[in-house]
């Protein structure tokens, strides 16, 4: 890297569709009617390495949706990067596993609660989400692939006590997250959804002996360096998105001074964490490496 912020892990949101329709959803991208075509995107790992990057997480939308995504993949792991997806499963049968099992080190499913009537309620699928999931998480632990749990917390979930259904998934890492109002993205279900004074670190508290890396609104806003499907960065800044250019256009270091990003709050939160064997981390963190799972056996949940 040349000078510069060094953006060493980056959030590539590469597809901007989904099949579920989360209430809570931040991540619609709306004006966006033609993501980059395979041979732009395959390009955009390369160039991310190049600036300094290690780990590049690819999310949607629902990124198995996108038809590129293997090659997307493979380009990343000849640039030499740790990858991960974020999914809602419901794509992630045997036959696609096995098609990228060998590309991907890490995937994170997300699910809220261990409810159906939750999950459905909270537009997280029609009433199967939490079978899905536990049936996915089976899967991606027999291939092998380091597995994450995400969770939003609202106000239909944060009184649950979900300490037996995660450790039951055994993730390596568990984030927890506060549901985050982004204008023009879920304003209509913000008043329902909001969790009020207290309830986000209730929720945090009845789970902290499985140790989960929590992030409120504070910590999520600049904290990220996001990229939308058209390789451009945004940050949330004053609780609407702002974009810069593109990176096929003016290069990475450009892109994020002109989008802005946090490094420091990144460092706080824990962004920088064990995400190879044996690899650096530039600051303390939460890692949990196999200790979510000894700390289920030892409250026997
Ligand atoms: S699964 Fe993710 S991308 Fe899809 S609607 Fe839900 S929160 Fe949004």
């Amino acid at each position: 890297m040349n000078g510069g912020v060094e953006p060493v892990s980056v959030n590539w949101h590469i597809w901007p569709w989904c099949n579920y329709r989360c209430r809570f959803c931040f991540a619609h991208f709306k004006g966006i009617c033609t993501p980059l075509s395979m041979n732009q995107a395959v390009k955009i790992p390369e160039i991310l390495r190049k600036a300094g990057t290690e780990k590049l997480t690819l999310a949607g939308g629902e990124p198995t949706l996108c038809s590129h995504l293997r090659e997307v993949l493979q380009a990343s792991k000849e640039a030499g990067l740790t990858t991960m997806i974020i999914s809602n499963g419901t794509r992630l049968n045997k036959t696609y596993l096995s098609t990228i099992a060998d590309l991907v080190d890490w995937i994170a499913l997300s699910v809220d609660s261990a409810s159906e009537q939750v999950e459905k309620a909270l537009g997280r699928g029609d009433g199967n989400h939490v079978a899905l999931v536990r049936e996915v998480a089976k899967r991606i632990h027999e291939f092998g692939i380091r597995f994450k749990v995400n969770t939003v917390v609202t106000s239909m979930n944060w009184g649950e006590d979900m300490r037996s259904f995660v450790a039951e998934l055994k993730p390596r890492r568990w984030k927890v997250f506060q549901m985050l109002p982004i204008k023009g993205e879920n304003d209509d279900s913000f008043a329902d959804l909001a969790t009020m004074n207290g309830q986000f670190e209730a929720f945090v508290a009845r789970h902290e002996c499985l140790n989960p890396v929590k992030e409120d609104n504070r910590a999520m806003t600049d904290s990220y360096l996001m990229m939308d499907p058209l390789g451009r960065f945004f940050q949330n800044t004053g609780g609407s998105y702002g974009f810069g250019p593109s990176i096929l256009e003016v290069g990475v270091q450009d892109a994020i001074q002109r989008a802005g990003w946090d490094r420091r709050k990144f460092l706080v939160r824990g962004g920088h964490y064990q995400w190879r064997p044996g690899g650096k981390v530039i600051a303390d963190d939460k890692e949990i490496f196999g200790v979510l799972r000894e700390r289920g056996r030892e409250i026997g949940c």
